[in-house]
């Protein structure tokens, strides 16, 4: 069932996201060489103490995970896209790191995922984290009432064919709102014209993720990380937005 937010309530969602967002600027300020991803999961903890607000992330069991998640924010390291485990590992020079974060304050949910290279980037992964936020704009832009999903799910993919990504279909952009997984499901893969009919009031997390030379994907023994087949570098882009008869508004806005 798909849910359409009063506009009180995408309000209420965009707190959260402007408190999302803020988050996700200052990890990425504070992932520097040298700095231990646990250190980072611990900012944030408290972070999430002193805002009050719900991490969307701890104990969740879903069936793409070995639950109950016991952290409050997803770290993925180079060939880690999704669901990487904060653990004992000391940032490096060059290294990919995929940030991805989701709370409720006040009930109101709001997800938001960005890479970032930390140290000296290399000029092949900036060219793929490049990609994935213009995949993401190109989503947005497609999200408008009177489209169709497939307009979203094709305007990411063909941004991923041009630059010779190719796009995996298992794990792409989800509604959300009083919880983080709501239906529809949003492929990062589609065709144009096709699909459910977009309409004022959904929000949805988008979230284009590419590795840069598979769309395969391989499960770690930990049970949540998931990394590229061929162990190629990755990198995730996502906001929360509202569906508004004017148009996309992004709720989970960077600061920096
Ligand atoms: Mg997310
Ligand atoms: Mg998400």
């Amino acid at each position: 069932m798909i849910e359409l937010k009063s506009s009180a309530e995408i309000e209420r969602m965009r707190t959260t996201g402007r408190f999302v967002a803020q988050i996700l600027t200052e990890v990425g300020e504070l992932a520097q060489v040298g700095v231990n991803l646990l250190e980072l999961e611990q900012h944030v903890r408290g972070r999430i103490r002193d805002r009050g607000a719900q991490s969307c992330y701890w104990d969740y069991a879903p069936s793409f995970g070995n639950g109950p998640f016991r952290n409050v924010i997803c770290l993925s390291v180079n060939d880690a896209v999704l669901h990487g485990l904060p653990h004992d590992y000391a940032l490096r020079d060059g290294d990919v790191l995929t940030m991805d974060f989701a709370v409720g304050i006040d009930g109101w949910v709001a997800d938001s995922a960005r890479t970032v290279i930390v140290g000296t980037p290399a000029a092949e992964d900036l060219r793929l984290v490049h990609a994935t936020e213009e995949a993401l704009e190109a989503g947005i832009a497609a999200a408008r009432p009177g489209n169709r999903m497939g307009d979203v799910s094709a305007a990411i993919e063909a941004v991923a064919t041009g630059h010779g990504y190719p796009v995996n279909t298992e794990f792409g952009g989800h509604g959300l709102g009083r919880t983080m997984h709501e239906d529809p499901h949003v492929s990062n893969k589609g065709r144009a014209g096709r699909g459910l009919k977009l309409r004022a009031g959904m929000t949805l997390a988008l979230e284009p993720w590419f590795a840069r030379t598979t769309d395969q994907i391989v499960l770690d023994p930990d049970g949540w990380t998931i990394r590229s087949a061929d162990g190629s570098r990755t990198a995730h882009s996502e906001h929360t937005i509202a569906i508004t008869e004017a148009g996309p508004q992004v709720l989970t806005e960077r600061l920096g």
